[in-house]
């Protein structure tokens, strides 16, 4: 089972993504999470895609098509995945489907989670996460220790440079732009279903599961 989880930054994407790979036994991949461990490795790709990520613009398509064709040929994807953050333009999705063409294989289900703009600032500004256990936390709605230490290791916590609200404003508009119009682009397909996301991440997660073993059934 093939899934794209799709929505603007601040959306839950990673969250529901987590929860569902439990749920399902599947692989996420997360460009973003990939491309902050290359940048954090100073591999040549990392050093490229970084002045892009830190101005809150897209890695060019020829850059995140590479990484998800390289990452899909691993072994624990034989049984499906979980696409978080990819594709995130009508030219990514048109390359996702020749690949997936060429191996028989389709995407069953885009997922799209949709939440108020003023919620997505809330979220995404309020998140940090730990620098030693990478556990995440929310300022207002996950809160870490009094200090503003990890609550699971005591460890310190930081701000992904890109949450930043000046960077994240921008990150809301390249999405509006580049990333949104796949919604009718998968909505064409017959492929997209629309979540609300606002509101309890376990209701949402409910929801999703119900949408994702409809089908399955
Ligand atoms: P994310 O963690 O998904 O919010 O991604 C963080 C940043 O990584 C984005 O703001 C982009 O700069 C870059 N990125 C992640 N996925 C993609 C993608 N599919 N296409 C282009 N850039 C991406």
């Amino acid at each position: 089972m093939n899934l794209i989880l799709l929505g603007p930054p601040g959306a839950g994407k990673g969250t529901q993504a987590k929860m569902l790979i439990r749920k399902f036994g599947l692989p996420q991949i997360s460009t973003g999470d990939i491309l902050r461990a290359a940048v954090k490795e100073g591999t040549p790709m990392g050093i490229k895609a970084r002045e892009f990520m830190d101005a809150g613009s897209l890695v060019p398509d020829s850059v995140v098509v590479g990484i998800v064709e390289e990452r899909l040929a691993f072994s624990d994807c034989h049984r499906g995945y979980i696409l978080d953050g990819f594709p995130r333009t009508v030219a990514q999705a048109e390359s996702l489907s020749a690949t997936l063409l060429s191996k028989g294989s389709d995407i069953d289900h885009v997922l799209a989670l949709t939440v108020d703009k003023e919620e997505l600032l809330l979220r995404i500004t309020g998140r940090r996460t730990c620098k030693v256990c990478g556990v995440g936390y929310h300022t207002l709605y996950d809160p870490p220790t009094e200090s503003g230490t990890c609550r699971a290791c005591g460890g310190e916590l930081y701000q992904r440079d890109d949450d930043r609200e000046e960077t994240m404003r921008r990150r809301l508009e390249v999405y509006d732009l580049q990333t949104s119009p796949l919604v009718n682009y998968y909505a064409e397909r017959n492929l997209l279903r629309t979540v609300d996301g606002m509101g309890d991440m376990s209701e949402i997660q409910q929801k999703l599961v119900t949408i994702i073993e409809s089908k399955q059934g």
